[in-house]
């Protein structure tokens, strides 16, 4: 018997086995369906990197994620992150994550829209404030779920439908967009609400891997982002409806019908007629924080709402620690 178990393989029950074994702590980790499956968060080639946020909170956060990225990198041979820059896009300059950055020391530039569009193929909407950031790009997401499970055990097809059916002693619990109903058989709350999204691939001829870029709506951007298979992936952030994680969800047909319209305006490289489209979960706090916390041997790992991949490595170390204290 492991000291710990973890409930969910994905990025975050992942990356907190990772960090556990990187302690000397036993772990085993229990996924109800196949490793690469496509039903929770975590599934696809790319999430976006980014250290630009609104909030010197999250930059400061994201920087420390960075270097736990290159860390990981060079730990594991493989390269995780290809940064080739962020576009942010605003309507509103006081939406923009410029004044957190330059808090925060980190350097972005405005650029025209004549330079956004030659230098990087992007057409910004008019009157839109144009800012450039260097520190952002995309993670090879499933390479970076292949490290994470290095001689990591883990169980799958293998359902926890109780915390009492767990023997190990203390038990981390990262069960995605599944976890909220999971913790409450336990008696604890989790404030989330679970929501299918969709994105979208294009294909974008070419060398050049896209910058990612963000267009900022109030909390309903649309984001896109190079993907090694097709070129670009596009997605319309939190427009998702809640949902159900237990039930087989398709992409939003009118979720994609918005992004093939946002992409023909602002993507005019790209072949406007999509070449897939996928179905994701979001795990939503109501301020988009991540609950890393502890009820006795429960450790929660919930971290999600459309921006938690970028932390991972950090998350997982945060859990990893929360359980360590369990033991
Ligand atoms: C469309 C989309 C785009 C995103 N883009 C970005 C981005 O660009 N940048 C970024 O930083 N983040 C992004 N994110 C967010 C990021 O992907 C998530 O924060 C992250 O994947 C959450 O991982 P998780 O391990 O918490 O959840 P999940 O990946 O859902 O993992 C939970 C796992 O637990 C398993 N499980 C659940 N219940 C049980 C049980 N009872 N027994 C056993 N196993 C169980 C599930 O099968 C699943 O494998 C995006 C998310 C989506 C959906």
């Amino acid at each position: 018997m492991a000291d710990v178990a973890v409930v969910g393989a994905g990025v975050n029950g992942l990356a907190a086995a990772w960090a556990l074994r990187r302690r000397g702590i036993d772990a085993v980790v229990y996924e109800q369906f196949a490793l690469g499956h496509t039903r929770g968060s975590s599934h696809g080639r790319t999430r976006i990197f980014r250290v630009a946020y609104p909030d010197p909170v999250w930059v400061r956060r994201a920087v420390e994620a960075l270097e736990a990225w290159r860390e990981l990198e060079d730990q594991s041979g493989e390269d995780l992150l290809l940064l080739n820059g962020l576009i942010e896009l605003v309507a509103e300059p006081e939406e923009s994550s410029q004044e957190a950055l330059a808090e925060c020391g980190l350097v972005c530039r405005v650029l025209t829209p004549e330079e956004a569009e030659r230098e990087y193929g992007l057409v910004p909407p008019e009157g839109s404030l144009v800012l450039f950031q260097p520190d952002a790009g995309i993670i090879y997401a499933e390479r970076a779920m292949e490290v994470f499970a290095r001689d990591v055990e883990v169980v799958e097809d293998r359902r926890i439908e109780s915390l009492d059916e767990v023997s190990e002693p203390v038990v981390v619990v990262t069960a995605g967009p599944w976890a909220r109903k999971l913790l409450a058989r336990s008696g604890i709350d989790l404030p989330v609400v679970e929501s299918r999204e969709t994105v979208v691939y294009f294909r974008l001829d070419g060398e050049l891997v896209p910058p990612t870029a963000e267009i900022v709506l109030r909390g309903h951007g649309f984001y896109a982002l190079g993907d090694p298979a097709f070129g670009l992936k596009v997605g319309r952030h939190m427009r998702g409806s809640r949902a159900d994680p237990d039930e087989v969800h398709r992409p939003d047909e009118r979720v994609v019908d918005e992004v093939i319209g946002w992409t023909r305006e602002r993507f005019p490289a790209a072949d406007p007629n999509p070449v897939g489209a996928d179905a994701c979960f979001y795990t939503n706090t109501d301020d988009l924080r991540f609950i890393l916390e502890r009820h006795g041997p429960i450790v929660v790992g919930s971290a999600c709402s459309g921006h938690g991949f970028k932390f991972a490595p950090l998350i997982g170390e945060r859990l990893a620690d929360l359980a360590a204290e369990a033991l």
